[in-house]
């Protein structure tokens, strides 16, 4: 394909679309992958203001909680019952509970449920248990490989631009520290996934800059597993966004990654923030995944995502192949268990 990659936003849709479909039919065929998994927010306490956040306890969500470990360890075996294979484990930065507190509910939850997978901790949150700990990123990549942690989530990306950075997450973990821990991560044969959030003060040379930098650690480490725009969600938070993001948009976004981002297997729908429809159609676009059931989710529910009970699995195969795709259940590190033929 020729284009310049500056430019790709100027098509048409349709144009975007064809280009990122044929991308990934090549990959994936018509397949749609999801996986049956369940999202643990421990804390809501933050030492951070990012002001798109509408999770962490503030004057507009003024709800603190911090769940025992104990809590955390009893949501996993529920969610492992009820077919769960992976556990998604993001939280806010509360020093109070200090350092222990975090890896310990890797831990006993591993040592109740030896098989689950342990997807957990951002690379914000990382950088934000050295500052507590006063240890070395390589030092708490290590406490978390011991701990049993097997992926990391990719959060705390939001947008890599620094000036946008500075107005939106001011004190968050740096891009560059944000590379370099998903850098350090991948070194020790790790996978990890990558995010952006999109559609608040960022422009689409901003979406693309931090496309860009993914694509060139991918190929250094080829440690990503997918890469997830995350549409902003509007409510109960300080950034005061009063343009819609259209569906149009999202679409051209969703379009442009598969595109860029050719050395990066996935590109995830994330529903939550997609709404399902929206995440479906997106498939058409260059997506071939759509996250999981959930079971439950407060980070984007606090700002309007209709993720807060998450979704029934048959629910998922439906619309799956209601929409014309195959739907296949993945495990954590897109391995198929089963296709629904
Ligand atoms: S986005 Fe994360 S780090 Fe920022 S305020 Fe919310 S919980 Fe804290």
């Amino acid at each position: 394909m020729n284009f310049e990659i500056e430019k790709l936003y100027d098509y048409d849709i349709f144009t975007l679309g064809e280009m990122a479909k044929e991308i990934r039919e090549k990959k994936f065929g018509r397949k749609v992958f999801f996986n049956v998994n369940r999202h643990i927010n421990p804390t809501n306490i933050c030492k951070d203001i990012c002001k798109f956040c509408a999770f962490s306890a503030n004057r507009k969500n003024p709800n603190p909680y911090t769940l025992t470990i104990e809590e955390c360890v009893g949501i996993a075996k529920e969610a492992y019952s009820k077919g769960a294979k992976e556990v998604h484990v993001v939280s806010a930065h509360n020093p109070e509970v200090g350092y222990d507190y975090y890896m310990n509910i890797v831990k006993e939850i591993k040592k109740e449920l030896p098989d689950i997978h342990i997807k957990a901790f951002t690379a914000a949150e990382v950088n934000f248990f050295s500052e507590l700990s006063s240890k070395s990123y390589d030092e708490v990549l290590d406490d978390m490989i011991e701990a049993g942690v097997d992926s990391m989530p990719g959060g705390g990306a939001e947008i890599f631009d620094e000036t946008v950075r500075n107005k939106i997450c001011k004190g968050k973990v740096s891009s560059e520290n944000w590379l370099k821990i998903h850098k350090l991560w991948h070194k020790r044969g790790r996978k990890s996934n990558a995010t952006m959030l999109f559609g608040h003060i960022e422009n689409r040379l901003h979406r693309i800059d931090h496309m860009m930098r993914l694509k060139r650690l991918q190929e250094e480490t080829g440690g990503f597993n997918a890469f997830i725009p995350l549409v902003y969600q509007r409510q109960n938070n300080y950034l005061n966004v009063k343009e819609f993001l259209t569906g149009t948009e999202i679409l051209k976004t969703v379009a442009v990654s598969r595109i860029i981002l050719d050395n990066i297997p996935h590109i995830k729908a994330y529903w939550p923030t997609f709404t399902l429809n929206l995440a479906l159609v997106a498939q058409e676009y260059g997506a071939d995944d759509i996250d999981g059931t959930i079971q439950k989710e407060s980070i984007q529910s606090s700002a309007g995502a209709a993720s807060k009970n998450g979704l029934d699995m048959e629910e998922l195969i439906y619309q799956i192949k209601d929409a014309g795709f195959v739907p296949v259940e993945r495990d954590s590190l897109y391995n198929e268990i089963k296709i629904y033929k």
